[in-house]
Order: structure tokens, then sequence, then C-alpha cells
């Protein structure tokens, strides 16, 4: 620990990100008292800023899991906030398309599973049906999701961060964690950054990202066997110029790791494709030009229009995986004390697509936990 004295507060929200915003917002509306503390100098600067930007309908999840149960619940939320907070958004709807007969028969399988989750409207079209639809469109059958969209994800944490300051929230820039211990009645915890502190609080949030494995293990008395192992699957985007050749979200049938080489189109207008998946061993967000080879060739499946030399390296967002390579999928995995054993601990592992669209669900479950955390 640093040479500072330790500050009382009731609970930190490490990481200002989407979910540590909402987590934050959602405590503050409880009437706790709240600091942030975040490694950048700004809110939202990692993955959060880097994702599609998409309000997921909850087709993919497995029934019943995290996933499906906050992303449904999350999204239905997410469009109230947004209409109430002013916060861009657009409810565009999107198409899963099939462009081969294997693939055809798998859309009766992910419209059983949206329906198991309670994605509403669901619909098979035709090709036909598809391309009156979209007329670049090239596919042999489609599944039409109505409740998907976009939304200025930048705006809505802005929302988020207004609203939880309102309710007395502080936030701490360029505090990184650097440590922390479990003390009797709570947690105390060492920032560094330029102005370092150490704070001493009865609820802690650990709400990192891809950190938050890595933080985890640095809080002494967070028993190891309840940390997972950090995994990395990089998603690259790749920008079109020019104007997007459809007015909803395309999507092919998904892929082992990922939702495939989708185009997605932001609220700016800037249709972009991606993500795809690269797993890699540490965190770096640099673009590989020749990555767009494999995209023309994904792309061209459901829109044979796409020109070669069409498509510029975009960014890239990373997915904070617990599990490896070739692992099934994981779910969101938040532990708490009933778990780990730990009071006032709450981790948020694994919070990968659709941790946007499911946020203001996982804060509730959040302020939840931590009323008997
Ligand atoms: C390629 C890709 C595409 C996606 N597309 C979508 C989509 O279309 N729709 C959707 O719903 N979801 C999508 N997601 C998922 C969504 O982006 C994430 O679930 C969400 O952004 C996670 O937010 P977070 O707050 O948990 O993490 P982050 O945004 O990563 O925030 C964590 C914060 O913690 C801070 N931090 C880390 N370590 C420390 C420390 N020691 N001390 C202090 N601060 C620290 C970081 O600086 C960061 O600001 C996508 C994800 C990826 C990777």
């Amino acid at each position: 620990m640093n040479s500072s004295p330790f500050e009382t507060v009731d609970c930190v929200v490490i990481g200002a990100g989407v979910v540590g915003l909402a987590v934050a917002r959602a405590l503050a509306l409880a009437g706790r008292e709240v600091i942030v503390v975040e490694a950048a100098d700004a809110i939202g600067t990692e993955t959060s800023s880097r994702n599609s930007e998409v309000i997921h309908a909850g087709i993919y999840y497995p029934k019943g899991s995290l996933m499906a149960r906050s992303c449904v619940a999350g999204r239905r939320m997410l469009y109230a906030y947004c209409k109430d907070h002013g916060v861009p958004h657009l409810n565009c709807g999107k198409l899963i398309v099939a462009t081969n007969a294997a693939e055809s028969e798998k859309l009766a399988e992910i419209k059983g599973r949206a329906e198991a989750n309670g994605v509403e409207g669901m619909r098979f079209l035709s090709a036909a049906e598809a391309i009156a639809m979209e007329p670049n469109l090239q596919c042999t059958a489609a599944l039409f999701s109505p409740s998907t969209g976009i939304v200025d994800s930048h705006s809505y944490m802005l929302a988020l961060q207004g609203d939880a300051e309102a309710h007395g929230a502080m936030f701490a820039f360029n505090s990184p964690v650097k440590s922390g211990r479990v003390v009797e009645g709570g947690i105390e915890i060492e920032v560094g950054g330029t102005e370092p502190m150490n704070l001493r609080c009865r609820l802690l949030i650990n709400s990192a990202g891809l950190h938050a494995p890595t933080l985890a293990k640095k809080i002494v008395g967070m028993p190891s066997g309840h940390i997972p192992t950090a995994y990395y699957a990089k998603g690259n985007y790749f920008t079109l110029t020019g104007r997007s050749p459809f007015s909803r979200l395309i999507y092919p049938v998904p892929v082992p790791g990922g939702l495939g080489v989708h185009i997605t189109v932001d609220m700016g207008g800037q249709a972009k494709f991606g993500p795809d998946v690269e797993w890699i061993d540490g965190i770096e967000y640099t673009v590989d030009p020749h990555r767009a080879d494999k995209f023309y060739a994904a792309v061209r499946k459901y829109w044979p229009g796409i020109k070669d030399g069409s498509l510029q390296p975009g960014y890239a967002g990373i997915r904070p995986k617990i599990v490896p390579q070739g692992a099934p999928a994981q779910d969101f995995t938040i532990t708490g004390p009933a778990d780990h054993g730990v009071p006032g601990l709450i981790n948020l592992f694994g919070i990968e697509s659709p941790g946007l669209t499911a946020s203001l669900a996982l804060a509730e479950q959040v302020r939840d936990l931590a009323g008997s955390a």
C-alpha cells in the first residue's frame, strides 16, 4: 500500500465501462454511497467503445442462461432508457441470412432458441421476401428479428454517468487499482495513478472487463480457485466506403466463437463489417489490413455486390473470454460472497457480448446481490 491514509466509503466500483457505469448508477439510485475508480482518463475507453453498438434481441444464448435472461430484460430496459434520456438509438431490425440449404435448416433452430428466450416477433422469410426488404441481399432464406436495434453507446454511457452523479456517485479517473486486501468488515484497495489513494469499502465491485480476472488475483484473501483465467478473442472491423447497401443489420448464420462477419450501421450511418474472431495472447488493437481478404469472401456470400478494395481497416475490440479457444461458450459469470466466501466482494467475469445490451439488467442483478453481500 502507498503511505496515504485510508478513506472509508460504502461502495467502490472498479471500471467505468458501460457495465461499471450501469452498476454505479443502480447502486447510487438505491441510495448507496459510490465511488467509481477508473484507470483511464475517461469513461468507456476499452471494450465499451470497441463493439458493434447493437441492441441485441437475445436470440442465440442457451435458454435460462444469464446471457439470455439479461439480454432480453436489458434490451427492453435499454430501449425505455434511451427514450427517456434522449439517447440516440434506432430499432432497425435484423435479418439472419442463410445462403445454402444447410444454413436454411439452422434458421429453425435459431428461431426456436430465440422464442425459448422470450424474444418477440421472430419471423421466417423466404428468399423473395427477404430480398424485397433488402434488394442488395442474396440468400436462400432468412429470419427477421424486429426487436434488434442500434444505439450510440457513448451517449448512453454519458447518460449513465450523469444519472449516477446526479444521485451522488463520484468518479476518480486516472486511478488504476493496483492491489487489494480483504479485512475485517470490508476490503481495502490501493489506487495508483497521478493522485494515489487508499480506500476502505464495505462493497467492492470488480467490473474491470478484460482485466477483471487479473485484478481479482491481486486481492489478497480472494480464493484463487474462484478466479477464471483470462483469454482474449479479438474482433476486427472493416468499414465500408460509401453508402450502406442495407437499411437493417445483416447477419450470417453464426460461426463457432462469434456471430459471423455481419454488417451493422452506426447512428452516424457508417456501415461496418465484423467482428471476426482472432484469438490473441495479449491486449492489442491493431487491425491487420490483410484480414480484409477473408471478409470479402464471407460477405460476398450474402452481398455479391461488394467491390474489391471497398473495405478499410476500422477498429478492433477484444472479447473478455474466460474459457480458451475451442471450449464450450461460457455464460456471464457474476460471483458474490455465496460463491467465493468473501463478504462485500462481487466480481464480473466474461462480460462479452451482449454486455452492452444487458448492462441495465446486469446492474440490477449486482445491486440486488450487493444488498445481501
Ligand atoms: C468485438 C465486440 C463486439 C461487441 N458487440 C456488442 C454489441 O453489439 N452489443 C452488445 O450488447 N454487446 C457487445 N459487445 C459486448 C460489450 O461491448 C461488453 O460486454 C461491454 O462493453 C463490457 O463492458 P464492461 O464495463 O464490462 O468492460 P469495459 O468497457 O472493458 O470497461 C472496463 C473498465 O475497467 C477499467 N479498468 C480495468 N482495470 C482497471 C483497474 N485495475 N483499475 C481501474 N480501472 C480499471 C478499464 O479501463 C475500463 O474502462 C461486444 C464486445 C466485443 C469485444
